[in-house]
């Protein structure tokens, strides 16, 4: 590796956070901070690099393949990456990069629509609760799914089970990163948004995004439609195994990565989508082309070497200053959900999900789902981001993702002193309402 950390080696984005204890708790984005501890660490040595002024000038990354602009280093680290974790097959897929899987979610819907036989939008689906809504600009109606929990609290374990499943008529909304304002931003005529999957029942093609662990409750989905006119996207930004237990690798028509949640470098905006088929294939790269002309080469290049420091770190004979990512992330999320869990038991007031033990196939070990975000349940007829809000804790209300006002949705993944400040203002809420 270069060992000259120059011009494009950057000085952290923020300084250690001594933040007053009592200053406001933004948990409401899932911005990943939490992975600067272990970039700090490996810093310099393994992950520095140097573009000189003479490099990267052309559009072009790789004229002989279809996706052009993908740089042909990326592209290896990230067929090596998913060999090691196991998370999804590689082979005979094409890889496409984008500008964050945000970009791809788009290129994928513009792929999958078809306009020449289909005169009308493309309906889009994803089940309720789905990545994210906003209340503030409603579009048009649509039913929603609400699921009913009777939560118990059995010593320290709080169990959950459905009761009752019913829809109601509500309103589709939307906000600045999610599935519904994504797709209705710019009132495409080739695809609409057309709300939770669950009570979708209009006739014709259909596109449906599946993911998994969901964004926000950390579940693992799977396609609720499930029509022979149907098209899937699925969305996999969470199936890492510092979240879940890597149980088979993914082996779907369009999946969608991105280093955001994987290793933590959302600024870096990059994401890439495996495609099986090519004509689907060609049509991302176009949207892309047509869109950005591309996508930059210098975060390809930081983000390879970024996977390709991963894909080191979980080597067996790695070098001994370096500390396996996924091991090290994992512990990270565990020991939070741990004291999460603690602080929850303790009052009578919140209830966060329990997940199922699974067998990992890349630690070869039982782990439980370790979600990014908290879906976090207050008591019934409460509304808990009114009430978090009120300590100084913003979070995002259930309501904009299609589910009731005592749900909340809470970022797990902020710097070290960040979450523990919001664990002892939880602690306190909890007391106030016991
Ligand atoms: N899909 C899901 C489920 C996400 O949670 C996010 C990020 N919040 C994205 C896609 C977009 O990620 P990116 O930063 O790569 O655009």
């Amino acid at each position: 590796k270069p060992s000259n950390p120059s011009s494009v080696s950057p000085a952290p984005d923020e300084p250690t956070d001594h933040r007053p204890s009592d200053s406001i708790i933004n948990l409401d984005h899932g911005d990943p901070t939490m992975y600067e501890s272990y970039w700090k660490v490996v810093g310099q040595k393994y992950t520095s690099i140097t573009i000189p002024g003479f490099q990267s000038l052309s559009y072009f990354a790789n004229k002989k393949n279809m996706c052009w602009f993908l740089e042909p280093k990326l592209e290896e680290e990230i067929k090596r990456l998913h060999k090691i974790v196991g998370n999804a097959i590689v082979e005979n897929r094409h890889i496409v990069v984008g500008t964050g899987s945000s970009q791809l979610i788009l290129a994928a819907l513009y792929a999958l629509s078809d306009p020449l036989n289909e005169p009308n939008p493309i309906s889009v689906v994803s089940a309720a609760p789905y990545y994210s809504v906003s209340p503030d600009q409603s579009s048009s109606n649509c039913c929603f799914h609400l699921e009913i929990y009777v939560y118990t609290k059995l010593k320290s374990e709080v169990n959950f089970a459905k009761i009752a499943n019913f829809t109601v008529m509500g309103q589709t909304v939307s906000s600045a990163e999610s599935y519904p304002e994504t797709t209705d931003f710019l009132r495409s005529g080739l695809f609409k948004w057309s709300g939770d999957a669950r009570c979708f029942n209009k006739e014709g093609p259909y596109i449906e995004m599946v993911t998994y662990p969901n964004n926000p409750d950390g579940v693992i989905r799977e396609p609720v439609v499930n029509r022979a006119d149907g098209k899937l996207i699925h969305d996999l930004a969470y199936y890492w195994p510092q979240y879940t237990a890597i149980t088979s690798p993914a082996d779907h028509d369009i999946i969608l990565f991105t280093v955001s949640k994987c290793t933590g470098h959302a600024g870096s905006r990059i994401g890439w989508a495996l495609v099986r088929n090519e004509n689907i294939a060609r049509k991302m790269v176009k949207f892309i082309e047509i869109n950005t002309i591309g996508v930059s080469k210098e975060a390809q290049l930081r983000a390879a070497n970024i996977l390709e420091t991963v894909s080191l770190s979980c080597q067996r004979h790695k070098p001994r200053d370096l500390e396996n990512f996924f091991e090290c992330s994992q512990r990270l999320m565990a020991e939070r959900w741990k004291k999460l869990r603690e602080v929850v038991d303790n009052t009578e007031l919140f209830f966060v999900p329990k997940f199922p033990i699974q067998f990992c196939n890349f630690t070869r070990d039982f782990t439980e789902t370790y979600p990014a975000f908290a879906w976090l349940k207050c008591k019934e007829g409460m509304d808990c981001e009114k009430l978090l809000e009120g300590h100084k804790i913003l979070t995002r209300s259930g309501r904009r993702f299609g589910s009731g006002a005592e749900y909340v949705r809470i970022s797990m993944l902020s710097r070290d002193e960040e979450f523990d400040l919001f664990l002892q203002r939880l602690l306190v809420v909890g007391d106030n309402n016991n």
